[in-house]
């Protein structure tokens, strides 16, 4: 089969494998039907995930038919409609318990498909811990709805739960990339009073004015005054930092009410410094990390209520063969492009 490799430093390469095959009881292969190019693939191009391993096969955004599964899967059979989950959780341990599968403490927890063990850039893919790693697609849901479920949408889902919103707030979302505007998505459906997106890209945030005609936006200058303008306590009530540099974590803090709670989604190149001294008294609450991607089920019957649609994040489509004219688009941000459905 063909299957999307990360060959070295720098080079991604599709190439002829072997299919794969359940290793595991709780494994199930799924043949791939429509994949995704998220930022994170990116980051393992360039070396920045050091945990990725060279050989494996990329890609961790999709949706497949469940092939077959091994003895203990429960939840899923062959000739399913799945979607798959960017985390893999045993269900088990003390933090999936708790619902912080994130932090897993199987040999496989966490983020692992695309990066520590073969992913979904490829015509079938493994998963492990299948009954937790996959979900049904309602009928009457498409691939192309579904597609984000398992990791972006799955990201803004938690994000906008963490963030402690109540009827009537002011929300600052910062980052209209794809993340971005899942999280915008889920926030809506808390009912705020106002949200307001900011980004620096004037090309998203007029993607933002169309398909969103009630949210605000802002670019970055001027920011922390227009959030005033628009709150009713000096400061957003609630702000997530989808954004990930070094001025978009001073302006979360910064336009954050007193006793706001300021969710930071980003993943950050380096360290940001929070001045304390600065902010003292201000008495805000930060909660920081990674997905607990485990509420996917939810996302789907949402988006099968006609509540969340992501597929205008859909920007182009292209065959598995024509991937790396994919990658080379998503990477250049050329041609309006917000998302890539690939078809495998
Ligand atoms: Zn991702
Ligand atoms: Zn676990």
């Amino acid at each position: 089969m063909l299957a999307y490799t990360y060959v070295k430093h720098g080079t991604f390469e599709l190439l002829e494998k072997p299919k794969p095959v359940l290793l595991d009881e709780h494994d199930a292969i799924v043949k791939v039907t429509l994949a995704s190019i998220c930022t994170s693939d990116l980051h393992i191009k360039h070396g920045s995930v050091p945990r990725a391993v060279p050989g494996i096969t990329v890609g961790h955004e999709m949706v497949g038919v469940v092939e077959s599964v091994g003895s203990a899967v429960s939840s899923v059979k062959p000739g399913d409609r799945v979607t798959v989950n960017v985390e893999t959780f045993c269900g088990e341990c003390f933090f999936c318990q708790n619902g912080w599968v994130n932090n897993c403490t199987d040999p496989d927890g966490g983020w692992a498909l695309g990066c520590r063990i073969d992913g979904g850039q490829a015509e079938y893919v493994r998963v492990p811990h299948a009954d937790q790693g996959l979900n049904k697609i309602p009928d009457g849901v498409t691939d192309r709805q579904a597609l984000f479920v398992g990791d972006i949408l799955a990201t803004g889902y938690w994000a906008a739960q963490i963030a402690e919103i109540r009827p009537g707030d002011t929300v600052l979302i910062l980052g209209a990339g794809p993340t971005g505007l899942c999280t915008l998505e889920c926030a809506r459906l808390l009912d705020p009073g106002c949200i307001i997106v900011c980004d620096t890209d004037a090309e998203r945030l007029d993607f933002v004015r169309r398909r969103f005609p009630g949210v605000l936006t802002c670019g970055a200058e001027g920011l922390s005054e227009f959030v005033r303008a628009h709150s009713r306590h000096g400061g957003a009530d609630a702000v997530l930092e989808v954004a990930g540099s070094a001025a978009s974590f001073r302006a979360a803090w910064e336009c954050a009410r007193p006793n706001a709670v300021v969710t930071v989604v980003a993943l950050y190149d380096g360290p940001q410094t929070l001045p304390l001294p600065e902010m003292y008294g201000k008495n805000l609450t930060f909660k920081t990390g990674g997905v607990d991607g485990c509420r996917c089920k939810e996302t789907l019957d949402l988006i099968a209520a006609g509540k969340i649609d992501t597929t205008p994040l859909i920007t182009h489509t292209f065959p598995l063969r024509g991937i790396d004219k994919a990658y080379e688009l998503f990477e250049s941000r050329r041609d309006g492009v917000m998302k890539v459905a690939v078809e495998c």
